[in-house]
């Protein structure tokens, strides 16, 4: 089966027109501004395309990974071929994901969710990306990132997750399937995913997995929010307030159906 997708794959790639332009592409600036990919992408800058009917198949395609699927489209409006999507930080992926909707359909995105405190519907209209705050890379966040561990004094090397940990991280989590109750497996192989070394030594995830396993909440937290300090990408926090309660409201920006499905009234 995982054969087969690869098969496919490498078909796609193989029809693709080695051209950087499309009609309707744009040109957009990631925000890890190249710093991670070794001079293949100066600044950051690469064509992206809008999605073409293909594409919205894909998407609406009811079978296999929605992750998967997801990046298949990503891949495929992403002209710019110095860099493939596998290697490209998450926070990168995850820009492109807004720029791809945003070249598709246009920067109107309304999304409707209940007010944590009354209860009522609160809609909003938002211009993605301009909208939400994006931290960009500068040459100070250079890999790997050490933190001293308050509790344990581990001193660990810290990195930024790629696609390719996006997708080891969800396989590694369907493959082991916790018991009803047991522990969050993906969030423990994503913490153990950012740690390349321990104490100067190079670690593999599987070790430093073990050493995941057995933090205390000190050092767990130290070690996320050393990788806040220096992760690049859109922020999906937004902040606002219930028009019934005058509540301040912040959540976390839902990508709903209609972020790749916009109504038609909400194009811009
Ligand atoms: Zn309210």
């Amino acid at each position: 089966m995982a054969e087969e997708r690869v098969a496919e794959e490498r078909d796609e790639t193989e029809e693709r027109k080695p051209e950087e332009t499309r009609p309707g592409s744009e040109r957009i600036q990631l925000p890890s501004r190249g710093f991670r990919y070794e001079g293949r992408l100066p600044d950051g800058y690469v064509m992206v395309a809008p999605m073409t009917t293909r594409e919205e198949a894909l998407l609406v395609s009811m079978g296999g990974d929605r992750l998967d699927l997801l990046n298949r489209v990503l891949d495929a409006c992403l002209l710019t071929r110095a860099v493939p999507l596998t290697e490209f930080l998450s926070g990168d992926r995850l820009f492109l994901l807004l720029s791809v909707r945003q070249i598709t359909y246009g920067s109107s995105y309304h999304v409707q969710f209940p007010c944590p405190t009354c209860r009522g519907s609160i809609s909003l209209s938002l211009d993605i990306p301009k909208d939400l705050s994006v931290r960009v890379l500068t040459e100070e966040d250079d890999e790997p990132f050490e933190v001293k561990l308050p509790v344990s004094g581990h001193t660990l090397g810290l990195r930024l997750l790629r696609v390719s940990d996006e997708a080891a991280i969800l396989r590694y989590a369907s493959r082991k399937a916790p018991a009803l109750g047991g522990p969050n497996l993906g969030y423990l192989y994503t913490m153990a995913r950012y740690i390349v070394t321990i104490d100067g030594q190079e670690v593999d995830s599987i070790k430093a997995l073990r050493l995941v396993e057995g933090l205390v909440g000190k050092d767990s937290l130290a070690i996320r929010q050393t990788i806040e300090t220096h992760d690049c990408g859109p922020d999906f926090t937004i902040e606002t307030a219930c028009n019934q309660c005058m509540a301040q409201v912040r959540e976390v920006l839902p990508l709903t159906v209609e972020f790749f499905r916009p109504k038609p009234e909400s194009t811009s």
